[in-house]
């Protein structure tokens, strides 16, 4: 028999990772006094109670963003979109670019995910010239202040040690103002996150779980794993 996942039971449907969960979520949250606001604004002000920011991580499927683009419009969330350059999608591709544009013109702080360490390591490549590389092309489109490391082999080449490292000369060379691993970030907010383990599921406690706390939350989501009717709407 399969085994039952973590929030199986939960009346929320916590499993369902559907855009009416995230609406849940996010009508609850309001209710309980919280204030959605960018990531940039959380990093600096990280011990404020009852803050709540998305991040999001565009792994694959840029058409996926679309519902988040209603849904942050409907809601007024300032969704902090994280975009990849080296990932299996072209994010210039027309659909591609007028996704991640509607997100910006909907209010999204946007940003690079980089895993510029992993292609560096492939290509015999130094990471630097890589992240420049990245950075260029995103900086042309769209105002980047920031950076969140991806990982595509779990773990086999991780960018973000190396991120912390250096990151005082490379956020001063390319004018960022905080990666998404900010250690005063985590420090001060609890951190919620869905992930394969092995299925979909709440990494730790759920976001309603979270709420109740009153401390700040940053949630990570991964739009390609979120649906309006069905998993499989956009393949
Ligand atoms: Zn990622």
């Amino acid at each position: 028999m399969e085994a039952k996942p973590k929030n199986a039971a939960d009346p929320k449907g916590a499993n369902s990772f559907s855009m009416r969960l995230l609406e849940t979520v996010i009508e609850t949250a309001r209710l309980a006094g919280y204030k959605f606001v960018p990531l940039e604004e959380m990093q600096r002000e990280p011990q404020r109670q009852r803050q709540f920011s998305i991040r999001l991580d565009l792994d694959f499927k840029p058409q996926t963003l679309l519902p988040f683009v209603e849904l942050g419009k409907r809601q007024k969330i300032p969704f902090t979109l994280f975009v990849r350059v080296n990932g299996p999608y072209n994010p210039l591709w027309y659909t591609s670019y007028s996704a991640i544009a509607a997100m910006a013109s909907a209010g999204a702080e946007i940003g690079l995910h980089t895993n510029c360490v992993e292609w560096a390591a492939i290509h015999g490549i130094e990471p630097g010239r890589v992240l420049a590389a990245e950075l260029n092309l995103l900086k042309e489109w769209f105002e980047v202040k920031s950076i969140a490391p991806h990982r595509d082999v779990n773990y086999m080449h991780n960018t973000l040690p190396w991120l912390e490292q250096n990151w005082t000369q490379l956020s001063k060379q390319h004018g960022l103002k905080y990666h998404a691993y900010d250690a005063g970030l985590l420090r001060h907010a609890l951190y919620v996150n869905e992930g394969l383990s092995p299925h979909l599921s709440w990494r730790g406690q759920t976001p309603f779980e979270a709420i109740e706390t009153g401390k700040p939350i940053y949630m990570l989501l991964h739009p390609h794993w979120w649906w309006v009717d069905h998993p499989f709407e956009r393949d």
